[in-house]
Protein backbone atom coordinates (compact mmCIF):
# COMPACT_ATOMS: atom_id res chain seq x y z
CA UNK A 1 0.00 0.00 0.00
CA UNK A 2 1.25 3.72 -0.80
CA UNK A 3 -0.30 6.68 -1.24
CA UNK A 4 0.94 9.19 -4.15
CA UNK A 5 -0.05 13.08 -4.50
CA UNK A 6 -0.11 13.50 -8.32
CA UNK A 7 0.78 17.64 -9.32
CA UNK A 8 0.47 17.85 -12.53
CA UNK A 9 1.42 21.33 -12.73
CA UNK A 10 2.07 23.23 -15.93
CA UNK A 11 2.69 23.22 -19.77
CA UNK A 12 3.86 20.11 -20.63
CA UNK A 13 3.20 18.57 -17.29
CA UNK A 14 -0.27 17.55 -17.50
CA UNK A 15 0.31 15.93 -20.53
CA UNK A 16 3.25 14.10 -19.30
CA UNK A 17 1.94 12.87 -16.02
CA UNK A 18 -1.30 12.04 -17.96
CA UNK A 19 0.93 9.34 -19.58
CA UNK A 20 2.73 8.45 -16.68
CA UNK A 21 -0.25 7.67 -14.81
CA UNK A 22 -1.80 5.62 -17.38
CA UNK A 23 1.52 3.36 -17.05
CA UNK A 24 1.27 3.60 -13.45
CA UNK A 25 -2.14 2.57 -13.20
CA UNK A 26 -1.79 -0.13 -15.36
CA UNK A 27 1.56 -1.43 -13.40
CA UNK A 28 -0.87 -1.25 -10.39
CA UNK A 29 -3.14 -3.38 -11.75
CA UNK A 30 -1.48 -6.44 -13.30
CA UNK A 31 1.46 -6.61 -10.37
CA UNK A 32 -0.90 -5.70 -7.55
CA UNK A 33 0.93 -2.96 -5.97
CA UNK A 34 -2.02 -1.00 -3.76
CA UNK A 35 -1.11 2.42 -5.09
CA UNK A 36 -3.48 4.98 -4.72
CA UNK A 37 -3.38 8.16 -6.28
CA UNK A 38 -4.61 11.83 -5.30
CA UNK A 39 -4.58 14.55 -8.35
CA UNK A 40 -3.42 17.85 -6.19
CA UNK A 41 -5.04 21.44 -7.38
CA UNK A 42 -2.18 23.18 -7.48
CA UNK A 43 -0.06 25.00 -10.31
CA UNK A 44 -0.30 28.51 -12.43
CA UNK A 45 -3.91 27.74 -12.54
CA UNK A 46 -4.56 27.42 -9.02
CA UNK A 47 -2.61 30.20 -8.20
CA UNK A 48 -4.43 32.56 -11.19
CA UNK A 49 -7.93 31.76 -9.58
CA UNK A 50 -6.82 32.19 -5.62
CA UNK A 51 -3.56 33.03 -5.13
CA UNK A 52 -2.86 29.77 -3.29
CA UNK A 53 0.80 28.36 -4.16
CA UNK A 54 1.40 25.85 -1.25
CA UNK A 55 -1.06 25.78 1.86
CA UNK A 56 0.72 24.52 4.99
CA UNK A 57 -1.97 22.17 5.64
CA UNK A 58 -1.23 20.40 2.22
CA UNK A 59 2.48 20.22 3.37
CA UNK A 60 1.43 18.74 6.52
CA UNK A 61 -0.48 15.90 4.29
CA UNK A 62 2.26 15.68 2.30
CA UNK A 63 4.24 15.19 5.10
CA UNK A 64 1.85 12.71 7.42
CA UNK A 65 -0.50 11.13 4.65
CA UNK A 66 1.54 10.43 1.33
CA UNK A 67 4.83 8.20 0.73
CA UNK A 68 5.65 9.98 -2.60
CA UNK A 69 4.89 12.79 -4.96
CA UNK A 70 4.47 13.04 -8.18
CA UNK A 71 5.44 16.09 -10.37
CA UNK A 72 4.97 17.35 -13.87
CA UNK A 73 6.49 20.87 -14.48
CA UNK A 74 6.16 23.82 -12.88
CA UNK A 75 6.46 27.56 -14.83
CA UNK A 76 4.18 29.67 -16.92
CA UNK A 77 4.08 32.84 -18.77
CA UNK A 78 1.03 33.94 -16.64
CA UNK A 79 2.77 34.31 -13.61
CA UNK A 80 6.60 36.03 -14.19
CA UNK A 81 7.18 35.62 -10.98
CA UNK A 82 7.34 31.99 -11.17
CA UNK A 83 6.25 32.05 -7.59
CA UNK A 84 4.33 29.22 -7.18
CA UNK A 85 6.90 27.11 -8.75
CA UNK A 86 9.11 28.42 -5.83
CA UNK A 87 6.60 27.83 -3.19
CA UNK A 88 6.04 24.69 -4.13
CA UNK A 89 9.54 23.08 -5.23
CA UNK A 90 11.48 24.58 -2.77
CA UNK A 91 8.82 24.26 -0.37
CA UNK A 92 9.02 20.07 -0.50
CA UNK A 93 12.81 20.39 -0.63
CA UNK A 94 13.09 22.44 2.19
CA UNK A 95 10.14 21.93 4.76
CA UNK A 96 10.36 17.87 3.60
CA UNK A 97 14.19 17.82 3.83
CA UNK A 98 14.69 16.51 0.42
CA UNK A 99 18.27 16.58 0.82
CA UNK A 100 18.96 13.83 -2.10
CA UNK A 101 18.58 15.08 -5.45
CA UNK A 102 19.50 11.85 -7.33
CA UNK A 103 20.12 11.86 -11.01
CA UNK A 104 20.68 8.61 -13.02
CA UNK A 105 23.14 9.03 -15.62
CA UNK A 106 21.98 6.19 -17.73
CA UNK A 107 22.53 5.71 -21.43
CA UNK A 108 20.39 3.51 -23.12
CA UNK A 109 20.61 3.52 -26.38
CA UNK A 110 24.14 4.00 -28.12
CA UNK A 111 22.53 6.13 -30.87
CA UNK A 112 21.94 9.04 -28.44
CA UNK A 113 24.95 9.65 -27.23
CA UNK A 114 26.68 12.92 -27.82
CA UNK A 115 30.15 10.95 -27.60
CA UNK A 116 32.45 9.27 -30.39
CA UNK A 117 32.74 5.43 -29.22
CA UNK A 118 31.02 5.91 -25.82
CA UNK A 119 28.18 3.06 -25.15
CA UNK A 120 25.48 2.36 -22.18
CA UNK A 121 28.61 0.42 -20.37
CA UNK A 122 30.79 3.77 -20.58
CA UNK A 123 27.75 6.21 -19.07
CA UNK A 124 25.82 4.45 -16.03
CA UNK A 125 26.16 6.51 -12.82
CA UNK A 126 23.94 8.07 -10.47
CA UNK A 127 25.05 11.70 -9.20
CA UNK A 128 23.59 13.00 -5.35
CA UNK A 129 23.32 16.56 -5.70
CA UNK A 130 23.26 17.94 -2.41
CA UNK A 131 19.48 19.62 -2.25
CA UNK A 132 19.43 21.83 0.79
CA UNK A 133 22.34 23.35 1.10
CA UNK A 134 25.01 25.30 -0.74
CA UNK A 135 24.79 28.26 -2.75
CA UNK A 136 20.44 28.05 -2.91
CA UNK A 137 19.47 28.57 0.67
CA UNK A 138 19.00 32.94 -0.21
CA UNK A 139 21.47 33.65 2.61
CA UNK A 140 23.59 36.78 1.07
CA UNK A 141 21.69 40.30 0.85
CA UNK A 142 22.63 43.57 -1.39
CA UNK A 143 24.05 46.83 -0.14
CA UNK A 144 24.09 50.01 -1.78
CA UNK A 145 21.80 48.39 -4.34
CA UNK A 146 21.70 50.21 -8.11
CA UNK A 147 24.25 52.52 -7.45
CA UNK A 148 28.26 52.58 -8.52
CA UNK A 149 28.91 51.60 -4.98
CA UNK A 150 26.78 47.85 -4.80
CA UNK A 151 27.65 44.96 -3.24
CA UNK A 152 25.68 41.86 -3.34
CA UNK A 153 26.77 38.81 -1.31
CA UNK A 154 25.23 35.07 -1.82
CA UNK A 155 26.77 32.91 1.02
CA UNK A 156 27.60 29.29 0.33
CA UNK A 157 25.81 27.31 3.24
CA UNK A 158 27.83 24.32 4.38
CA UNK A 159 26.81 21.95 7.71
CA UNK A 160 28.20 19.57 8.63
CA UNK A 161 25.17 17.38 9.31
CA UNK A 162 24.49 18.34 6.01
CA UNK A 163 27.65 17.29 3.90
CA UNK A 164 27.90 14.14 6.16
CA UNK A 165 24.10 12.90 5.47
CA UNK A 166 24.07 13.40 1.54
CA UNK A 167 28.01 11.53 1.35
CA UNK A 168 26.77 9.12 3.39
CA UNK A 169 23.41 8.44 1.28
CA UNK A 170 25.65 8.30 -1.95
CA UNK A 171 28.36 5.54 -0.19
CA UNK A 172 24.83 3.46 1.08
CA UNK A 173 23.77 3.40 -2.70
CA UNK A 174 27.19 2.43 -3.55
CA UNK A 175 27.06 -0.63 -1.12
CA UNK A 176 23.56 -1.72 -1.54
CA UNK A 177 23.96 -1.74 -5.59
CA UNK A 178 27.48 -3.69 -5.76
CA UNK A 179 29.17 -0.35 -7.05
CA UNK A 180 32.97 -0.23 -7.01
CA UNK A 181 33.47 3.81 -6.41
CA UNK A 182 32.16 7.10 -5.10
CA UNK A 183 33.24 10.09 -6.65
CA UNK A 184 33.50 13.64 -4.25
CA UNK A 185 33.88 16.57 -6.49
CA UNK A 186 34.40 20.12 -5.13
CA UNK A 187 36.58 23.17 -5.46
CA UNK A 188 38.55 22.93 -2.04
CA UNK A 189 41.54 24.21 -3.79
CA UNK A 190 39.66 27.59 -4.36
CA UNK A 191 36.93 27.34 -1.34
CA UNK A 192 38.65 27.11 1.47
CA UNK A 193 36.56 26.56 4.39
CA UNK A 194 33.17 25.24 3.10
CA UNK A 195 34.78 22.68 0.74
CA UNK A 196 37.79 21.80 3.19
CA UNK A 197 34.68 20.63 5.27
CA UNK A 198 33.97 18.76 2.55
CA UNK A 199 37.24 16.95 1.93
CA UNK A 200 37.56 15.84 5.79
CA UNK A 201 33.80 14.63 5.92
CA UNK A 202 34.37 12.72 2.66
CA UNK A 203 37.48 11.13 4.20
CA UNK A 204 35.85 10.46 7.68
CA UNK A 205 32.44 9.08 5.53
CA UNK A 206 34.44 6.77 3.82
CA UNK A 207 36.41 5.09 6.20
CA UNK A 208 33.29 3.51 7.03
CA UNK A 209 32.83 1.97 3.76
CA UNK A 210 36.27 0.30 3.51
CA UNK A 211 35.36 -1.98 0.31
CA UNK A 212 34.51 1.18 -1.83
CA UNK A 213 37.15 3.14 -3.51
CA UNK A 214 36.56 7.02 -2.80
CA UNK A 215 38.25 9.70 -4.88
CA UNK A 216 38.29 13.05 -5.47
CA UNK A 217 38.33 15.33 -8.40
CA UNK A 218 37.61 19.15 -8.61
CA UNK A 219 34.40 20.20 -9.86
CA UNK A 220 36.59 21.62 -13.32
CA UNK A 221 38.34 18.71 -14.09
CA UNK A 222 35.07 16.26 -12.87
CA UNK A 223 33.22 17.95 -15.93
CA UNK A 224 36.13 17.24 -18.27
CA UNK A 225 36.57 13.59 -17.27
CA UNK A 226 32.77 12.81 -17.34
CA UNK A 227 32.91 14.11 -20.91
CA UNK A 228 36.49 12.72 -21.95
CA UNK A 229 36.26 9.15 -19.78
CA UNK A 230 32.44 8.81 -18.51
CA UNK A 231 33.47 5.20 -17.75
CA UNK A 232 35.37 5.85 -14.60
CA UNK A 233 32.57 6.83 -12.62
CA UNK A 234 29.84 4.79 -10.95
CA UNK A 235 28.59 7.59 -8.60
CA UNK A 236 29.31 10.83 -7.72
CA UNK A 237 28.71 13.47 -5.00
CA UNK A 238 28.87 16.76 -4.78
CA UNK A 239 27.03 19.95 -3.71
CA UNK A 240 23.76 21.62 -4.90
CA UNK A 241 25.31 24.41 -7.44
CA UNK A 242 27.53 21.84 -8.85
CA UNK A 243 25.55 19.30 -8.84
CA UNK A 244 22.74 21.58 -10.52
CA UNK A 245 25.39 22.17 -13.94
CA UNK A 246 26.85 18.62 -14.24
CA UNK A 247 23.64 16.52 -13.79
CA UNK A 248 22.59 18.46 -16.83
CA UNK A 249 25.79 17.71 -18.68
CA UNK A 250 24.60 14.10 -17.77
CA UNK A 251 21.36 14.96 -19.30
CA UNK A 252 22.67 15.70 -22.73
CA UNK A 253 25.32 12.21 -22.26
CA UNK A 254 22.53 10.35 -21.78
CA UNK A 255 20.26 11.39 -24.82
CA UNK A 256 18.77 14.86 -24.06
CA UNK A 257 16.66 16.58 -21.22
CA UNK A 258 13.19 14.19 -22.82
CA UNK A 259 15.29 11.39 -21.23
CA UNK A 260 16.50 12.97 -17.30
CA UNK A 261 14.44 11.46 -14.57
CA UNK A 262 14.76 12.78 -11.18
CA UNK A 263 14.18 12.05 -7.12
CA UNK A 264 14.24 14.75 -4.59
CA UNK A 265 14.77 12.07 -1.45
CA UNK A 266 14.82 11.87 1.80
CA UNK A 267 15.33 8.58 2.44
CA UNK A 268 13.04 6.56 4.17
CA UNK A 269 10.35 9.63 4.20
CA UNK A 270 7.98 10.84 1.32
CA UNK A 271 10.45 12.15 -1.65
CA UNK A 272 9.25 13.89 -5.07
CA UNK A 273 9.79 12.49 -8.20
CA UNK A 274 9.84 14.25 -11.37
CA UNK A 275 11.17 14.39 -15.24
CA UNK A 276 13.96 17.27 -15.20
CA UNK A 277 12.78 18.95 -18.12
CA UNK A 278 10.81 21.71 -17.43
CA UNK A 279 7.08 23.27 -18.41
CA UNK A 280 8.36 23.60 -22.22
CA UNK A 281 5.60 26.44 -22.96
CA UNK A 282 6.88 26.08 -26.66
CA UNK A 283 5.24 23.02 -27.65
CA UNK A 284 2.73 22.77 -24.62
CA UNK A 285 -0.57 21.43 -25.65
CA UNK A 286 0.51 20.16 -29.10
CA UNK A 287 0.88 16.20 -27.42
CA UNK A 288 4.49 15.98 -29.07
CA UNK A 289 6.09 16.54 -25.44
CA UNK A 290 8.59 13.36 -24.51
CA UNK A 291 6.98 11.67 -22.01
CA UNK A 292 9.81 9.13 -20.98
CA UNK A 293 11.64 11.52 -18.59
CA UNK A 294 8.67 10.76 -17.12
CA UNK A 295 8.03 7.41 -17.18
CA UNK A 296 11.45 7.00 -15.64
CA UNK A 297 10.79 8.93 -12.71
CA UNK A 298 7.95 7.22 -11.95
CA UNK A 299 10.05 4.19 -12.24
CA UNK A 300 12.53 5.65 -9.05
CA UNK A 301 9.65 6.15 -7.63
CA UNK A 302 7.50 2.69 -7.91
CA UNK A 303 11.08 1.66 -6.53
CA UNK A 304 11.38 4.07 -3.88
CA UNK A 305 8.15 2.37 -2.97
CA UNK A 306 9.51 -1.29 -2.65
CA UNK A 307 9.89 -2.36 -6.10
CA UNK A 308 13.16 -1.73 -7.77
CA UNK A 309 12.14 -4.56 -10.59
CA UNK A 310 9.47 -2.52 -11.78
CA UNK A 311 12.17 0.12 -12.03
CA UNK A 312 14.43 -1.91 -14.04
CA UNK A 313 11.31 -3.19 -16.51
CA UNK A 314 10.71 0.54 -17.03
CA UNK A 315 14.28 1.14 -17.99
CA UNK A 316 14.55 -1.81 -20.34
CA UNK A 317 11.07 -0.47 -22.10
CA UNK A 318 12.21 3.09 -22.67
CA UNK A 319 15.39 1.09 -24.10
CA UNK A 320 13.20 -0.86 -26.25
CA UNK A 321 11.25 2.10 -27.37
CA UNK A 322 14.85 4.18 -28.20
CA UNK A 323 16.00 1.49 -30.09
CA UNK A 324 12.85 1.26 -32.48
CA UNK A 325 12.92 4.99 -32.68
CA UNK A 326 9.14 5.02 -30.63
CA UNK A 327 9.77 8.58 -30.08
CA UNK A 328 8.97 11.83 -29.81
CA UNK A 329 9.89 14.54 -32.48
CA UNK A 330 12.75 15.90 -30.88
CA UNK A 331 14.77 13.01 -31.08
CA UNK A 332 13.57 12.19 -34.52
CA UNK A 333 10.94 10.18 -34.38
CA UNK A 334 7.04 10.41 -35.30
CA UNK A 335 5.32 9.77 -32.38
CA UNK A 336 3.01 11.57 -30.58
CA UNK A 337 3.65 11.85 -26.37
CA UNK A 338 0.19 8.85 -25.91
CA UNK A 339 1.65 6.74 -29.04
CA UNK A 340 5.21 6.94 -27.39
CA UNK A 341 3.55 5.62 -23.77
CA UNK A 342 0.65 3.04 -26.43
CA UNK A 343 4.49 1.69 -27.40
CA UNK A 344 5.91 1.44 -23.72
CA UNK A 345 2.79 -0.26 -22.72
CA UNK A 346 2.74 -2.19 -25.12
CA UNK A 347 7.01 -3.46 -24.17
CA UNK A 348 5.78 -3.75 -20.94
CA UNK A 349 2.83 -6.13 -20.95
CA UNK A 350 0.48 -4.19 -19.61
CA UNK A 351 -0.91 -2.68 -22.79
P1 LIG B 1 10.96 26.14 -17.57
O1 LIG B 1 11.12 27.61 -17.40
O2 LIG B 1 9.67 25.61 -17.04
O3 LIG B 1 12.15 25.35 -17.10
P2 LIG B 1 11.96 26.07 -20.28
O4 LIG B 1 11.27 26.05 -21.60
O5 LIG B 1 12.88 27.19 -19.99
O6 LIG B 1 10.84 25.89 -19.14
P3 LIG B 1 12.47 23.35 -20.51
O7 LIG B 1 11.04 23.14 -20.28
O8 LIG B 1 13.38 22.42 -19.83
O9 LIG B 1 12.88 24.78 -20.13
O10 LIG B 1 12.69 23.28 -22.07
C1 LIG B 1 13.89 23.59 -22.76
C2 LIG B 1 13.72 23.16 -24.21
O11 LIG B 1 13.64 21.74 -24.29
C3 LIG B 1 12.44 23.70 -24.85
O12 LIG B 1 12.72 24.14 -26.17
C4 LIG B 1 11.52 22.54 -24.89
O13 LIG B 1 10.68 22.54 -25.99
C5 LIG B 1 12.43 21.32 -24.90
N1 LIG B 1 11.85 20.25 -24.07
C6 LIG B 1 11.82 20.20 -22.72
N2 LIG B 1 11.19 19.11 -22.28
C7 LIG B 1 10.80 18.43 -23.37
C8 LIG B 1 10.09 17.20 -23.56
N3 LIG B 1 9.64 16.47 -22.54
N4 LIG B 1 9.86 16.82 -24.82
C9 LIG B 1 10.29 17.54 -25.86
N5 LIG B 1 10.97 18.70 -25.75
C10 LIG B 1 11.23 19.15 -24.51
Amino acid sequence: MAKVAVIAGDGIGPEVIHEGMRVLKALDEVHQLGLSFEEMDLGAERYLRDGTTLPPETMDRFRDEFDAIFLGALGDKRVPSNVHAKDILLGCRFQLDLYVNFRPVKLLDKRRCPLKYKGPRDIDMVVFRENTEGLYTGVGGQFKRDTPDEVAIEAELNTRKGVERIIRAAFEHAKQHGLPSVCMADKSNAMRHGHDLWQRTFHAVAEEFSGIEAFHLYVDVLAMEMVRAPERFDVIVTNNLFGDIVTDLGAQLQGGIGLAASGNIHPGAVSLFEPVHGSAPDIAGKGIANPLATHLSAGMMLSHLGHPELEKKIQGGVRKCLLNNQVTKELGGKLSTKAVTDALMVHLGVA
